[in-house]
């Protein structure tokens, strides 16, 4: 089955994600194999097209809090990333893109202790 390649050295901009893959217990263990950061997109297909209902990001363990999301949604996207920052910048560039929305109306946050900031607009100045 296919998995989600190894994560590369990102620039910033909105990440390349893999997928779609089933929401469920076995489909997010064979595609998220590694213990990483990562982002996703939680969403569905329909004919052709991937409608994303929630962009989100794990600092730590991708594969941890996509199982928080079983049931909820059909399939997820998803990619690793390098680092907690580079997860934070590739969720942000990911919620202008696709999250901005009644569903997912939240701007991405950052760690307490940290002084990064949105790529894409100025809400942490
Ligand atoms: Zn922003």
């Amino acid at each position: 089955m296919e998995s989600i390649p190894e994560s590369e050295e990102s620039t910033v901009a909105v990440p390349t994600l893999s997928g779609p893959f089933a929401l469920t217990k076995s489909g997010i263990d064979s595609a998220v194999t590694q213990s990483s950061a990562g982002v996703y997109a939680l969403g569905r297909t329909s004919g052709n097209t991937y409608y994303i209902s929630r962009v989100g990001r794990s600092d730590v363990n991708l594969n941890g809090r996509l199982h928080d999301y079983e049931g909820q949604y059909a399939q997820f996207k998803a990619a690793y990333s390098s680092s907690p920052y580079q997860a934070f910048l590739g969720e942000c560039e990911l919620w202008h893109e696709y999250g901005n929305t009644t569903s997912n109306p939240l701007h991405p946050d950052r760690p307490k202790d940290a002084n990064w900031k949105c790529p894409r607009c100025k809400v942490f100045g």
